[in-house]
C-alpha cells in the first residue's frame, strides 16, 4: 500500500528518470561525468609518475651539467671518490645510493657544509632510483616489511628532500615520521613536490642546522625555555600532578615586542615557570642570536595534543576568555574530539571588575587543575600572575587566540602556510584592521631590536 506521499515520490522518481533519460542534457550530462572522471583518473594515476618523473630527469640533468665543473674541480683538487651506502626504494628494492667521500685534509669542510658531497644522488635520481621528493630514504635495518604502513611508505621512491624533513626543519613536526610519510604517498605528484621543493627554501633557511643543547635561553632580556613540544606538554603533566601551583606564558614576537616597553609585564615572564618559545620570529632571533630554538611550541599547536594526553585521567579543564559563544564552541570541540577530556568548567572573557571576584571563585570551586586563558597578551599573563594564589589550579596558561579557532570562528592557516612560517600573514589578512600595525611594524621592529642585541658590545 501506497500512501500519498509515496505516490508522491514514486512519481517524482519516474519524471527525473525520464528526463535524464529522454531530456538532451540528462544523458550528455551523464557521459561528460564519466568522461571527466576517467580523465582524473588517468591524470592521476598514469600521467602523474610520467610528469614526476620528467620533472625529475630535466631538474637532475640541468643541475648535473650546472654542477659538473665543481665535480671535475673536487675529484682533482679535493681527493673526491664515490661512496654507496644501501637503501630501500620504491617497492622494497634495494640499490646503492651515491655520495662523495672527501678527503678532508685537501677539501677542508666547505664541500660537507655546501651540501656536494650529495651531488651524486642525481645519479640516483637520473636512474630512476630516487626522487627529488619523497620520503627519506631508509637503510635496511629501518625497514619492517610485515609493518603495512612501512610497505605503502615505498610505494613511491625516496627523495632527496622529504615533507617529513621540511616539517621538521619547520618546527612543525609533532606526528610521527610515518605518519607525514603516508599523507606525501596519499598526495604525491608534480605539483605536490614542486610546492614541497619551494617550501624547502626557507625551511634551509630558517631550519635548525643542530639542535640546540641550551636548556634555557635569553632573547630580548626573557628567559626562554628551549623546550620540544613533548618536553613542555610532559612537564605540564608532571606539574598538574604535583601540589603547586604554575603559570605557563607562550612568548611570541609581538610579547616581546611590548615586553621590551612593558617591565612589569617583563617581571611577570622572567618570573613565570615556563616561557614557551611561539612562533617563527623567535626562532628566526634565535638563530640570528645563535642560540637556537629547539621548536615552534604554540599553544594552538600543544592544545589537541594536551587534550589527547588527559583523555581518561583525573585532570580537570577550565576555559576562560573569548566571547561566550566562541569559549562554547570549543567546549562542544572537546566533547566531539576528546569526550574523555573532563572540562570543570568555562566563562567568557568581556566581563567587568566587579564579576572577577565571582569568577575566580568558579574557577576554584570547579575543582579545576588545568585553567587556560585566552585574553591576548599581555592582558592574559598580567591576569594569571596576579590570581595564580587565589585559583586553586595547578597549571594555569595564557593561550590567546586559541578558543577562536577551535570554536571555528576563525580558521587557522593551511599547513604548507605554516610550514614557511607565514602563519602570522594569515591571520593579517583575516582581521587586518586590528592587525597589520602588530605584524606589519612589529615584526620590524621586532627584527631590529634582535640585531641591535647583535651587535650591541657583549652579546
Ligand atoms: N579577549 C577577551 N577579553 C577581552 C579582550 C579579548 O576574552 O577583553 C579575547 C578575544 O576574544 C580573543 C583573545 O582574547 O579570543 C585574544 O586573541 P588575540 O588574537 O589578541 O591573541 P594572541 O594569540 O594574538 O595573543
Amino acid at each position: 500500500m501506497k500512501d500519498d506521499s509515496g505516490q508522491d515520490r514514486s512519481r517524482d522518481k519516474e519524471i527525473e528518470t525520464f528526463y535524464n533519460d529522454y531530456s538532451r542534457s540528462g544523458p550528455l550530462r551523464k557521459k561528460l561525468r564519466r568522461y571527466f572522471r576517467s580523465a582524473c583518473w588517468f591524470v592521476k594515476m598514469k600521467l602523474t609518475p610520467i610528469s614526476k618523473r620528467c620533472f625529475d630527469l630535466i631538474l637532475a640533468f640541468s643541475l648535473f651539467v650546472v654542477l659538473s665543473p665543481i665535480i671535475a674541480i673536487g675529484f682533482v683538487i679535493s681527493g673526491f671518490s664515490f661512496h654507496h651506502r644501501l637503501r630501500i626504494g620504491k617497492d622494497c628494492v634495494s640499490y646503492n645510493e651515491l655520495s662523495f667521500k672527501v678527503d678532508r685534509a685537501r677539501a677542508g669542510n666547505l664541500v660537507g657544509k655546501l651540501g656536494l658531497t650529495n651531488v651524486p644522488i642525481l645519479i640516483n635520481i637520473i636512474k630512476g632510483n630516487m626522487s627529488f621528493v619523497g620520503p627519506r630514504p631508509m637503510s635496511p635495518g629501518e625497514v619492517d616489511l610485515k609493518d603495512k604502513g612501512m610497505r605503502r611508505r615505498h610505494e613511491v621512491r625516496p627523495g632527496l628532500i622529504s615533507l617529513w624533513w621540511i616539517r621538521r626543519r619547520a618546527n612543525i613536526n609533532y606526528g610521527s615520521e610515518l605518519s607525514v610519510d603516508l599523507e606525501y604517498v596519499d598526495n604525491h605528484g608534480l605539483f605536490t613536490d614542486i610546492g614541497i621543493l619551494l617550501r624547502a627554501i626557507p625551511a634551509i633557511l630558517l631550519g635548525n642546522t643542530a639542535p640546540s643543547s641550551d636548556d634555557k635561553l635569553t632573547l630580548l632580556g626573557i628567559p626562554i625555555d628551549n623546550l620540544t613540544m613533548d618536553e613542555a606538554v610532559d612537564t605540564i603533566l608532571k606539574w598538574l600532578k604535583g601540589p603547586d601551583s604554575k603559570q605557563v606564558c607562550f612568548v611570541n614576537a609581538d610579547c616581546a615586542n611590548i615586553a621590551y616597553k612593558n617591565a612589569s609585564y617583563l617581571e611577570i615572564l622572567k618570573n613565570a615557570d615556563l616561557c614557551l618559545a611561539d612562533g617563527v620570529g623567535l626562532k628566526l632571533a634565535g638563530k640570528l642570536l645563535s642560540r637556537n630554538i629547539a621548536q615552534n611550541v604554540n599553544g594552538t599547536d600543544m592544545f589537541p595534543i594536551l587534550c589527547e594526553r588527559l583523555s581518561g585521567t583525573d585532570v580537570k579543564l577550565f576555559l576562560l576568555g573569548a566571547r561566550a559563544e566562541v569559549v562554547q564552541g570549543v567546549v562542544d570541540w572537546i566533547s566531539r574530539n576528546h569526550q574523555e577530556v573532563q572540562v570543570a568548567g568555562f566563562h567568557h572573557g568581556y566581563f567587568s571588575p566587579d564579576d572577577e571576584r565571582k569568577i575566580i571563585e568558579t574557577i576554584r570551586e570547579s575543582g579545576a587543575h588545568l585553567l587556560l586563558v585566552a585574553f591576548g597578551a599581555p592582558r592574559q599573563d598580567v591576569w594569571i600572575s596576579q590570581h595564580i594564589g587565589d585559583l586553586g589550579t595547578r597549571v594555569a596558561i595564557g593561550v590567546g587566540g586559541l578558543f577562536d579557532f577551535y570554536s571555528g570562528r576563525l580558521p587557522r592557516a593551511p599547513l604548507w602556510m605554516r610550514e614557511i612560517g607565514f602563519e602570522w600573514l594569515y591571520r593579517m589578512i583575516q582581521e587586518p584592521g586590528r592587525l597589520w600595525k602588530r605584524y606589519l611594524v612589529g615584526n620590524c621592529l621586532f627584527l631590529f631590536r634582535v640585531l641591535k642585541e647583535k651587535l650591541s658590545p657583549g652579546k
